[in-house]
């Protein structure tokens, strides 16, 4: 998953991206609303988790800014308030989760997991396409019943298929599912790399190439 964490408190921000890091995320860190807002404009992420108390404007301002706007990104709320009517509100403003704090990467990891797996359309806890199975939480991947070995890239971006298995992805679009904005720029042909292996690891049909619009999941039919 692309994930966006918006927290002022540079411990528990640190300790989030680092813990969604090593589960295999592609995480970034903002600490206030107004860059997380331009942030959402210009990347696709899976999932925004929102702290509610932040300097200057509150977390809840910027919720229903950005859902006011037509952002749909599904979010969840952080809050150190245990009031029942902060959590209402937060959840009338558009948020799709709360957490109340102190949390634990595991529940957090877990609830980002669930908003996925309803954005994806998937009913099970493992996603089924075809003769391919991914396990979101132990991020395994069977083929035909064998396991499949993938990097953590290559995960990735599977994962971002099966998330929209119905559309084309632009190999822009793909790219910003894969980095975060921390880093080096990828290189040129790593796009190319990641998907040529998925083809090899799984199955040639696994991903379909849309002659110059980009790339798409290989219909259940195809991959059988
Ligand atoms: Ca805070």
């Amino acid at each position: 998953m692309r994930l966006m964490i918006v927290e002022d408190d540079a411990l528990l921000g640190d300790a989030l991206a680092q813990g969604l890091r090593q589960l295999g995320h592609v995480v970034d860190w903002f600490r206030s609303g107004d860059q997380a807002g331009a942030a959402l404009a210009s990347a696709p992420f899976d999932a925004v988790v929102l702290d509610l108390g932040l300097p200057g404007n509150d977390g809840m301002v910027w919720l229903r800014r950005w859902r006011q706007a037509g952002v749909k990104t599904p979010l969840l709320v952080l809050t150190a308030r245990d009031g029942i009517e902060q959590r209402v509100a937060g959840l009338d403003a558009g948020a799709d989760d709360y957490l109340v704090k102190p949390i634990t990467i595991d529940e957090l990891a877990a609830r980002l997991r669930a908003l996925l797996r309803r954005t994806a359309g998937h009913a099970q806890s493992v996603w089924q396409h075809g003769a391919l199975e991914y396990d979101p939480a132990s991020k395994t991947v069977r083929w035909r019943g064998a396991p499949v070995e993938l990097t953590g890239r290559e995960l990735a971006l599977l994962e971002a298929f099966l998330t929209e298995s119905h559309r084309v992805l632009s190999k822009a679009y793909l790219l910003e599912k894969l980095y975060d904005w921390s880093g080096a720029e990828p290189e040129g042909n790593s796009l190319e790399v990641h998907i040529h292996h998925l083809r090899r690891k799984i199955d040639p049909a696994i991903v379909r190439t849309v002659r110059g619009v980009g790339y798409a999941l290989g219909s259940d039919e195809a991959v059988r």
